[in-house]
């Protein structure tokens, strides 16, 4: 069984995102990138997958510009047998990038496709869903716990309150949430040894896929700077706050 994996170079986790001067999004020039965390997740899950016994080959995907071949280069450093590059200078919607993904599981012949469940640089939550939308295949969102059993994949799902187990039948969508597991760091040989791993560069118009975005993005804003707090010097004059000042009781 072959596992898919789709990872996205994103702004990394740590850094702080600061909006461009002309307002037209995140700036991303300058600024150190990774692999979205959730992709992480993906990767590693796929990987255990693979180290249990439960499938036989683990490729990472990735759509973006050159760089985003240093993130492909770190999921297979994590354990990921081979990657391919789909090569665009543009950065696609969530719909174009399920597109893309279809024709590469078209071509690959996956049994199960392991996305992260949100890129954190658009938040969209929404290419696993699409994919499977695009592929008429059954898809277990938000997943905690994946097992492999008799041609299905059951899926602890995280909802409000609680969790919901589904079972699906392969070929399956699965989109990895946070407690799905605790990726490992690359280790210094595993580093060098994915410098070797097979690494294909596809670009995205031999695909044939419309990735015209359907999306205009009007403006970006920083948040609203939150106001200095104050003390006070006793309850009552707390309480006289906040019924005079605030207003809220
Ligand atoms: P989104 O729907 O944009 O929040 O992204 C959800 C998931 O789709 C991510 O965690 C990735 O697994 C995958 N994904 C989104 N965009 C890309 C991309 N450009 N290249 C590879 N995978 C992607």
């Amino acid at each position: 069984m072959k596992i898919l994996v789709p990872v996205k170079r994103v702004v990394d986790y740590n850094i702080k995102p600061r909006v461009k001067a002309d307002g037209s999004g995140v700036e991303t020039a300058g600024v150190k990138m990774s692999m979205n965390p959730f992709d992480e997740i993906a990767v590693e899950e796929a990987v255990r997958l693979r180290e249990k016994g439960a499938a036989s080959e683990v490729v990472v995907v990735s759509i973006g510009v050159q760089q985003a071949q240093d993130t492909l280069r770190t999921a297979m450093a994590m354990g990921a047998d081979r990657a391919i590059l789909v090569l665009t200078e543009e950065s696609p919607e969530p719909l174009a990038v399920a597109k893309v993904l279809k024709k590469l599981v078209e071509k690959e012949g996956p049994s199960l496709v392991v996305l992260g469940k949100q890129a954190i640089d658009d938040d969209m939550n929404a290419t696993g869903q699409m994919l499977a939308g695009l592929l008429g295949w059954g898809q277990g969102t938000f997943a905690s716990k994946v097992e492999v059993v008799d041609g299905r994949v059951n899926v602890s799902r995280e909802i409000d309150g609680g969790t919901e187990q589904v079972s699906l039948a392969l070929p399956a969508i699965v989109t990895a949430d946070l407690r799905l597991n605790e990726p490992r760091y690359a280790s210094l040989p595993n580093i060098m040894k994915a410098k070797k791993k097979p690494l294909e560069t596809i670009p995205a118009a031999d695909l044939g896929v419309d990735m015209a975005p359907r999306l205009t993005v009007v403006s970006v804003a920083e948040p609203a700077e939150r106001k200095a707090g104050i003390k006070v010097g006793s309850a009552a004059e707390l309480v006289e706050k906040l019924r005079n000042e605030a207003k809220v009781i």
